[in-house]
């Protein structure tokens, strides 16, 4: 799964320059020549002279890339008030819940990858 991100630079707890993404604010059309995006995680801060929108994958593994931690919750409620489901964290199964607060038992630990 992808979602539809705006890039931030700045630095990791060890002084690295990493590029952060950020969740664009719902209702913002993205036209390339924007010079602010407004993101999810935030009401009145965003991103000015933003590098434009890439879609990028919730699990990112790209090396000095990340999701904004705030962003990727707000994406899982998104996600939860139009389908019921939501990921867990653990297995990555999609469980169908009525509250995002805890998560109903869903043989968590039997879909984790076997250990060899
Ligand atoms: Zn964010
Ligand atoms: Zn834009
Ligand atoms: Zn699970």
């Amino acid at each position: 799964m992808t979602m539809l991100a705006t890039p931030e630079r700045t630095r990791d707890d060890h002084g690295r320059t990493i590029q952060l993404s950020h969740l664009l604010a719902d209702g913002h059309r993205c036209d390339g020549e924007c010079d602010f995006h407004p993101i999810a995680c935030s009401n009145d801060e965003g991103i000015a002279l933003p590098a434009g929108t890439r879609d990028v994958p919730v699990a990112l593994d790209e090396p000095g890339q990340q999701w904004c931690g705030a962003c990727l919750v707000i994406a899982a409620q998104r996600d939860w008030q139009h389908t019921g489901r939501i990921r867990c964290a653990d297995c990555g199964a999609l469980v169908r819940t009525d509250n995002v607060a805890s998560l109903p038992a869903h043989r968590c630990v039997e879909r984790q990858p076997a250990e060899r």
